[in-house]
């Protein structure tokens, strides 16, 4: 063996070993105080998979136990479980899940069957053809499911979730810490930019800015939003979501009338008049609404 080529295996096997050495970032997530007994395991904007952990998590801490809304992905239920049990000794005991999608119900696995799990009925449907909740995993499957509203607890530790109709997906719970004046949103309000409307679990922008109008009119009494992806939110913001989805959707409907393609319709949709937003997602908002006009 040329001495060369002994070389470069021995640094190419350094370098692995290296490699392998090196630990994977710490899996750690930020918690945010809203109330006495109610923080919020934050979340980051979905885009870097090294520290996307899922949404913002609720955490309620009841007479009885905890209830976490929604409880991030998979991988990261130690991470969730360190934070709650640095803020108090209660038990896990009641896991809602918002909607469908992994980033919100990537642990009800790790907090395993014991644990009740709540869902609306069109999100349990829509978990039913997750692989994460096949076969065995069936019994992480939430058990307590509803169609228009349930309510869990009394007093303060009451919790009212709600059901408006399609947006995010057809199974979209709206929770209500009515003694708090807390709502945590899930993705029908995850950021201030177009909203993804997943058609594959029933989700319509056409819907959507119908359904946030009949939130706005059915849930009272709100000073702080939780919302899927973005730091805490305001009724104020809330409103200029539905008049920002409403506005999305009567443009896409003229442009796609007009003849005009997905590209010419996101181009002449202008954000500047809502502060703080993106046009990250614009397009496949408006993608969306063509796609739902289509058919
Ligand atoms: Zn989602």
């Amino acid at each position: 063996m040329k001495r060369s080529v002994l070389l470069s295996i021995l640094l190419a096997a350094g370098a692995a070993s290296m490699a392998a050495q090196t630990p994977a970032a710490p899996k750690v997530v930020d918690i945010l105080k809203l109330k006495d007994n109610l923080y919020v395991l934050t979340s980051s904007t979905p885009g870097n998979p090294a520290t996307f952990s899922g949404g913002n998590v609720a955490v309620f801490i009841t007479d009885g136990g905890v209830t976490l809304v929604d409880d991030k992905l998979a991988g990261w239920g130690q991470a969730v479980l360190d934070k709650v049990k640095s803020v108090t000794d209660k038990p896990i005991t009641t896991i809602i899940n918002t909607h469908t999608h992994g980033d919100h119900t990537g642990n009800n696995g790790f907090f395993g069957a014991s644990v009740e799990i709540v869902a609306h009925e069109n999100t349990k449907t829509n978990m039913e053809k997750m692989d994460a909740f096949k076969g065995d995993n069936a019994k992480f499957l939430p058990k307590k499911t509803y169609a228009d509203k349930l309510t869990i607890g009394s007093g303060k530790d009451r919790i009212d979730l709600y059901y408006f109709g399609a947006a995010h997906t057809n199974g979209d719970t709206w929770v209500v810490f009515p003694a708090l004046r807390v709502l945590h949103t899930g993705d029908a309000f995850a950021w201030k930019d177009g909203p993804l409307c997943d058609r594959n679990n029933g989700g319509s922008c056409v819907s959507f800015p119908r359904t946030l109008q009949k939130v706005i009119a059915g849930i009272k009494n709100i000073d702080t939003i939780i919302p899927g992806h973005s730091p805490m939110q305001t009724p104020k913001d809330l409103q200029m979501y539905q008049t920002f989805t409403a506005d999305l959707l009567s443009h896409a409907t003229n442009e796609m009338k007009a003849g005009k393609s997905v590209d010419e319709a996101t181009a002449s949709f202008k954000v500047d008049k809502y502060p703080g937003y993106k046009n990250e997602r614009v397009k496949g908002s408006i993608q969306a609404v063509y796609d739902e006009l289509k058919k």
